[in-house]
């Protein structure tokens, strides 16, 4: 189901006209679908019964408060990969005791951040890592619960930026040196082995990289079994892609059927960490058309939202869809690029679409859920946008627009 829908010739936002949110918050401004968010959830909820499980959200394809408080009240555990988000999972009322701590550089401040908010597991990335939380958990008295990331060394087949699961990335451990690494942590006296994990990449559209990299994690479980150390959680990360385009991901129900069936009789709890499946298709990007202008054949719609709010066309040359919120049948098509007022030319939001649009419409950029507030900035001092959730026929302001002053505030003048 579409949460953002075209009715009586505009597009909504469930029940929310989004002409009416672009008057009452302005533009750029994001729009989260609370139903679907809820709905991509449920997704991997229900194709996890009958199994130990547990899904962590990607807090960082989406950290907006009102969007994790929607999935802690659905039971969500979360996947973090700073101290920054730990603190917002708490804000949001999620639990820590289902937190997952990924990433390749934790910080010694962070580490103890995360023990003493008593969370469920550290994903370690390397041996000094290993041995850092070990000092640190050893020093309070403690066993910090950990699962080795481990890098199974298979083409994720996506995008070369968020691929990570190749041995020329800077994620996870070798599987040969995983085994020395589990004999090593099993005699650590801060140190309780829980799982195993792997995060190979993002926007996966096909389900046999997950298959291949949990194959070669299942190896090692087994091995690791018959040495006495037992693996209870299995975590195969996130990565789960979308449909931006024209792109056909497996559900989310496929991946797990497959991975359950691959993973057979061994009682393990699954931990998924699946950021975009969830978040990317639950928001869209409300901009307006500031200025038309064309240079000789070459036409530019110019819009009020720019690579500072929406860098992914920018950094991964991502496509996303593009659709005019009130299609006007009396505006002539054309082919534009949707371009930003930053000074950049990779300032651009997509190019060459055919649209039939003019000065002032209110275009909605689709699939904004995932990676686009989250990576935004202040770049040529803009204020970051307006980020709104709605739930039925209400809205709620999830993190109001920024202002000058709220820029400026961090800041001093030489006095
Ligand atoms: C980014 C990330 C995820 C989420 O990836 P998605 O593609 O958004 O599902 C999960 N786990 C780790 C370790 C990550 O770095």
């Amino acid at each position: 189901m579409n949460h953002f829908e075209t009715r009586n010739n505009q597009l909504y936002a469930e029940e929310v006209p989004l002409t009416q949110i672009a008057e009452q918050f302005g533009t750029p401004c994001f729009v989260y679908s609370k139903a679907a968010l809820q709905a991509h959830y449920q997704a991997y909820e229900q194709a996890l019964q009958g199994c130990d499980h547990l899904v962590c959200y990607a807090v960082k394809s989406n950290s907006n408060l009102a969007v994790l408080s929607v999935l802690a009240r659905l039971g969500s555990g979360f996947d973090i990969v700073s101290g920054g988000e730990l603190a917002r999972v708490i804000a949001a009322g999620g639990d820590p005791a289902k937190v997952i701590f990924s990433g390749v550089g934790k910080s010694l401040d962070e580490i103890r951040a995360a023990l003493n908010a008593g969370i469920g597991c550290f994903n370690v990335e390397s041996a000094l890592e290993l041995e850092q939380i070990n000092g640190i958990a050893t020093e309070a008295g403690i066993k910090a619960p950990v699962s080795l990331r481990v890098n199974p060394d298979v083409d994720a087949k996506t995008h070369p930026y968020i691929s990570t699961g190749l041995r020329e990335n800077k994620f996870g451990i070798s599987m040969e040196d995983a085994r020395t690494l589990y004999r090593k942590a099993a005699g650590m006296s801060g140190i309780e082995i829980i799982g195993v994990d792997c995060h190979i990449g993002s926007q996966l559209t096909s389900i046999d990289p997950f298959l291949a990299a949990l194959e070669r994690v299942l190896l090692l479980v087994d091995e690791l079994g018959d040495e006495g150390i037992e693996i209870s959680h299995l975590d195969i990360g996130g990565g789960l892609g979308v449909t931006y385009k024209d792109e056909e991901p497996p559900a989310a129900g496929e991946l797990v059927g497959q991975v359950r069936s691959l993973m057979g009789h061994r009682a393990m709890t699954l931990v998924l960490e699946p950021g975009r499946s969830i978040s990317a298709n639950a928001g869209i990007l409300l901009t307006r058309v500031n200025n038309i202008k064309s240079n000789g054949e070459h036409h530019f719609a110019i819009v009020d939202a720019a690579m500072n709010d929406l860098i992914r066309p920018a950094l991964y040359q991502a496509w996303m869809d593009v659709q005019p919120v009130v299609p006007n049948a009396e505006n002539i098509a054309r082919q534009y690029d949707l371009v930003g007022p930053v000074c950049e030319s990779g300032d651009f939001i997509a190019r060459n679409r055919e649209l039939a649009i003019s000065n002032g419409d209110l275009l909605a950029v689709m699939s904004a859920g995932a990676y686009c507030f989250a990576m935004s900035s202040n770049y040529n001092t803009r204020n970051r946008a307006a980020e709104i959730l709605v739930d039925g026929t209400e809205m709620h302001m999830a993190r109001r627009r920024e202002t000058y002053q709220d820029q400026l505030a961090l800041e001093s003048p030489l006095p």
